[in-house]
């Protein structure tokens, strides 16, 4: 960002450029804040000193700053002269404000030189989740409060305070509160001093040094402080609102747990003098990883010690061990600027698995990571809409855009992979001398790979710019040219791969620099494999030992790398039956790449269907889970294909659960293994989904009795009871559901998600009117939309609502919130069919499509995969199905 601006001096708006002048660099400010909590306004003081870098110009003779929905606002500079601003400026569209002063103050300074302006102004407490914002709650007695909180990634501070807003530019800042008395107030740093004056209380805050300035935090109102009982070395604690205490003890503690875990790792203690985590009520995103004040939504910091479910026991988990380790990698090095966003979530992703893997090595988290991460990324970057690692997005509509699954889960995905090329103590080793390095300064991928390359003296930087460069991944096509008894020959070929299998030869131009982790016999006792061997041509042979008596070979051992692997037909046949010689992430993923393959047309789908139901004495939740999933896709291919087509794949999924169940004993017992308990947990879940009699007639006995007596279920089996509830259940359980949703306990989320399933109109309507009540929180409307789109006639009726009310969607989520893409995507990608394509395709032809456009497109790629799979497929399932 930050080139020179060099107009003639007469402006013209569209000439502006949205950034700022780089001849001056702010390295300190001192922020002040009045909140007036009755009419939502705060009034607001920047003190900014900045470096002069550059002299003045004519050309360039003032100031400028980020600034965004400020007014009144006033300027002064204080040194090296005191004067008033002769005029400011708001350039509303580029989201800045100009600060001119009589003409030689500025041109006489040099370089070396300091400025310190202070800028008064007023700003609101918006209810739109971003910025300095309010956040609306039900306490205990069912009085509405209000909460005051910041979320300013990526580019929001400028909402509540002029400034440089971008990653590249660390200063340090004090913060000065000022509120009512009876609020407490938080920042990134401990208090300073705090004072009340008659009825107003007044804090000042430690500095925080050199950061960036989205990290920036504060909050203010009725916050209840629950403390970590893990001993830490700096105070942690959760700050929640009466009545939830008991519930906030899991993250104070977990929290204080995985910031010694990371110092540990890192060798680098955590340099700030306490951890708060702020429980939001009304919250945009999961988690916000502000320093020292982290942020979250109430199913991301929450658990109920006596009634959670083990989703939720993970989720919390994992997003707690997502936002500690930004502390390291993030905010103590952070990106240099959007495009290298990856890694900042992708480091804070892959890390958080790496956590919870040694706090909870009974989750067999790596397993969960091909399911859920790799899976993820696979679906997003098969798509022709998907988007390279490293994007070169800049604009502010562009940046929420990428908070996607490439830049999480890819990029996550692509640091597993480089760890098993490395082995893990080179990559940590790598990783830990990059932090120290750019400790408290930014950094590119480029000085990521340089690490990890000085570490392991592996070619990294070569190999993995490629990776993050371009957008996609490749598809290996393997065919046996020769075998012996004691060999087999293979060709393989490597191409871009996309699930519409309609790749021109210009998207089709990268070599991939594959490591192809290949397994052979000799490896299948310890579940190794080989890490030396990398394809970077686009055609290559490869002779493996493998027996004519075992007949096993299998590529990319334990899904190791980004890449899909086509085996010859005859193959997979051989596969199914050779699970004892792989290991579970090798079947997991096997399932994953063989679901890509036949909704690309590269394997049929009765071929990957004969697979399944091979493996359905398996024991492991991640095989069952992606089984599972892969039969969920399936469906929903076939969604608008008619209710026979429909009930025999529902069936086909009803009975390998509820078979697999009835194996096991669905009863949980204190003795089960946390894999049983995982797998069960799924299993019958999947047999209630799928409409399987026994289980959802138990399932609403347990419901019935469970609205008596709370203890009469295990709570593993809540969601599930719910679900049957969505599926199955009357008036009067929607009511019972509806006043669990109102008491917002620990079951509000299921709650929410169980009445919004209902399919009736009316209830559908009620969700609608609800939702534009607000009694559906904005920040869960998603939920509430993709329940209504369970069915083929809820995705019909979502499509209606959204074309209907598409202005008041865009006033209430705009478009620099990442919400408006999410609503896009739950109202449009259900469909399938080549028809529902061209009317969505239509409708956005006439709108402004600027901060969804993304979303939109993948939409749309997922609808042709879906409908060109239907199209190829269709005789064949037609035929497996009977
Ligand atoms: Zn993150």
């Amino acid at each position: 960002m930050c080139k020179h601006f060099n107009d003639n001096g007469s402006l013209n708006i569209k000439e502006i450029p949205r950034d700022l002048p780089t001849n001056v660099k702010p390295f300190e400010y001192h922020l002040s804040f009045n909140v007036n909590e009755t009419d939502f306004t705060f009034k607001g003081e920047t003190v900014v000193e900045f470096d002069v870098l550059e002299p003045f110009t004519k050309e360039l003779n003032y100031l400028e700053l980020n600034t965004s929905e400020l007014y009144d606002v006033s300027a002064k500079l204080l040194f090296p002269v005191e004067e008033e601003a002769t005029s400011i400026e708001e350039f509303a569209k580029f989201q800045k404000t100009r600060f001119t002063f009589s003409e030689k103050t500025l041109l006489s300074l040099k370089k070396g030189d300091t400025i310190k302006l202070a800028i008064k102004y007023g700003g609101y407490l918006n209810d739109k989740m971003c910025g300095f914002y309010r956040s609306k709650y039900e306490d205990a007695n069912g009085d509405i409060k209000y909460q005051f909180v910041t979320q300013f990634e990526a580019t929001d501070a400028r909402k509540a305070f002029p400034c440089y807003d971008h990653p590249s530019i660390k200063s340090d800042f004090t913060i000065k509160m000022e509120s009512i008395k009876d609020f407490v107030h938080i920042s990134n740093m401990a208090a300073d001093k705090e004072t009340i004056i008659g009825d107003r209380k007044i804090t000042i805050f430690n500095t925080l040094p050199k950061h960036s300035s989205y990290l920036v935090a504060f909050c203010v109102g009725d916050f209840v402080p629950v403390k970590s009982n893990y001993n830490y070395r700096v105070p942690v604690t959760t700050w929640t609102v009466k009545g939830s205490e008991k519930r906030s003890q899991y993250s104070a503690d977990f929290t204080s747990k995985c910031l010694e875990f990371y110092e540990n790792l890192f060798d680098i203690p955590f340099q700030f003098n306490k951890v708060d985590s702020i429980l939001c009520k009304e919250f945009s995103a999961g988690a916000m990883e502000n320093t020292g004040m982290i942020t979250y939504r109430e199913g991301a910091l929450l658990l109920d010690p006596e009634q959670y479910t083990i989703a939720e026991l993970q989720r919390v988990s994992e997003v707690i061990a997502h936002e500690v380790a930004h502390q390291w990698f993030g905010n103590l090095v952070t990106m240099s600027d959007w495009t290298d966003l990856w890694l900042n979530e992708s480091g804070a992703t892959f890390w958080s698995w790496f956590c919870c893997n040694n706090f909870y090595p009974e989750w067999n988290v790596w397993e969960s990571f091909i399911t859920d991460s790799l899976a993820n990324a696979f679906a997003l970057d098969s798509l022709r809409s998907s988007h390279a690692i490293q994007n070169d997005s800049c604009e502010p509509d562009e940046i929420n855009q990428i908070f996607d699954a490439i830049s999480y889960a890819k990029g996550g995905s692509l640091l597993r992979m480089i760890k098993t090329w490395l082995g893990e103590k080179d990559f940590v080793a790598g990783v830990s001398s990059y932090l120290k390095e750019f400790a408290w300064q930014n950094a590119t991928t480029a000085d990521l790979w340089t690490h990890l390359e000085k570490i392991s003296g592996k070619p990294v930087k070569e190999s993995m710019s490629i990776w993050t460069k371009n957008v996609g991944h490749p598809i290996v096509t393997v065919e046996e040219i020769e075998t012996t008894e004691t060999e087999i020959t293979l060709k393989l070929t490597q191409h871009r791969f996309l699930k519409t299998a309609d790749v021109k030869p210009e998207e089709d131009e990268i070599v991939y620099p594959i490591v192809l982790f290949y397994k052979t016999e000799a490896n299948t006792a310890e579940g190794t494999f080989d890490t030396s061997f990398t394809f970077n041509t686009r055609e290559t042979s490869l002779t493996l030992p493998v027996s004519s008596s075992k007949n096993f070979y299998k590529l990319n051992g334990n899904e190791s790398g980004f890449f899909v692997t086509k085996y010859p037909e005859s193959r997979y046949e051989i596969l199914a039956k050779q699970s004892s010689l792989m290991t579970d992430d090798d079947k997991a993923g096997l399932i994953g790449e063989m679901n890509s393959l036949c909704a690309a047309g590269a394997i049929k789908t009765s071929t990957f269907l004969n697979l399944i139901i091979n493996w359905k004495s398996e024991s492991s939740p991640a095989i069952w889970n992606q089984m599972l999933v892969a039969l969920g896709s399936i469906k929903r291919a076939w969604f608008f294909e008619g209710e026979a087509v429909m009930n025999k794949l529902k069936t086909i999924s009803a009975d390998l659960a509820a078979n697999k169940l009835d194996e096991l004993d669905w009863e949980i017992k204190e003795s089960d293994s946390f894999n049983l308990k995982e797998l069960k947990v799924s299993l019958f879940s999947s047999a209630v989904n799928n409409g399987n009699a026994k289980y959802t007639k138990k399932s609403l006995d347990l419901f019935h009795k469970y609205l008596e007596d709370e203890t009469v279920i295990n709570p593993l089996y809540r969601d599930t009871m719910f679900t049957a509830v969505a599926l199955n259940g009357d008036g009067k359980d929607y009511d019972a559901v509806f006043k669990i949703y109102r008491k917002n306990d620990s079951r509000k989320i299921i709650a929410l998600k169980t009445f919004t399933r209902f399919e009736d109109k009316q209830f559908v309507d009620k969700t609608f009117e609800l939702i534009t009540e607000k009694i559906i929180l904005p920040q869960d409307i998603y939920i509430a939309l993709s329940m209504i789109g369970s069915t083929p006639e809820g995705t019909n009726t979502l499509w209606n609502w959204l074309k209907t009310n598409w202005d008041q969607v865009v006033k209430d989520f705009p478009p620099s919130l990442n919400m408006l893409s999410y609503i896009v995507r739950i109202c449009t990608s259900g469909f399938t069919q080549f028809p529902q394509y061209d009317a969505v395709k239509a409708f956005f032809a006439e709108k402004e499509c600027n901060g969804f456009d993304m979303a939109l497109a993948q939409s749309l790629d997922a609808i042709t995969t879906k409908a060109k799979w239907v199209q190829r497929d269709g005789a064949d399932l037609a035929e497996y199905l009977g």
